[in-house]
This record gives C-alpha cells, sequence and structure tokens, in this order.
C-alpha cells in the first residue's frame, strides 16, 4: 500500500544568503547565491539548498570560509583548498 503525494501547502520559505561580496583570496566579485527553500509536507520539514547558475563561490564545508570557484582546485568538493587537501590526506576518504 502507497501513500499519495500530499500536495496540501504547508509552511513554504524561501531564502536566499550569501556570506560575503568578494572573494576574500582574489577580490573577485561573488555573483549567484543559494536559494534556501524549507518546506513542510505532512507535518516533516524539508531544507533544500540548491545553488543558481551563475554562482561563482562556494561556502567551504569544512572550514564555512567563502571562496571564489577559481580560487580552489576542487569546487565541486564544497572545500576550499587548504580543507581538500587536509581532507585528501585524512584516512577517511577514499
Ligand atoms: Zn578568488
Ligand atoms: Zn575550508
Amino acid at each position: 500500500m502507497k501513500t499519495d503525494q500530499t500536495t496540501s501547502n504547508g509552511n513554504y520559505q524561501r531564502t536566499s544568503e550569501k556570506p560575503v561580496e568578494n572573494c576574500p583570496k582574489c577580490q573577485k566579485i561573488l555573483t549567484g547565491t543559494i536559494e534556501v527553500s524549507s518546506a513542510v509536507v505532512g507535518g516533516i520539514s524539508f531544507v533544500v539548498m540548491e545553488e543558481t547558475p551563475d554562482r561563482n563561490w562556494i561556502l567551504c564545508d569544512f572550514c564555512n570560509q567563502t571562496i571564489c570557484k577559481s580560487c580552489c582546485i576542487m569546487p565541486d568538493s564544497g572545500y576550499c583548498d587548504e580543507c581538500f587537501i587536509e581532507l585528501k590526506i585524512a584516512p577517511n576518504l577514499p
């Protein structure tokens, strides 16, 4: 037995935030943002983070530093250079 998707609308709110305006390393102007949407469906709340296509920066998952994508070797990893190297060396990563 499968529960039907309930499309009853609960609270839905949308915020977007960008921590800084310029890359701390190269001073490049940072564009784009992450849109954080939260929705409550069936009493359970979900948070969805989505980057806009023009986003040229990342927020390091490890040290919370904002840095532009051209200042880090692996922007897709979500980590800045320092953390990426550190985590790559750390034995708990493949
Ligand atoms: Zn930069
Ligand atoms: Zn970092």
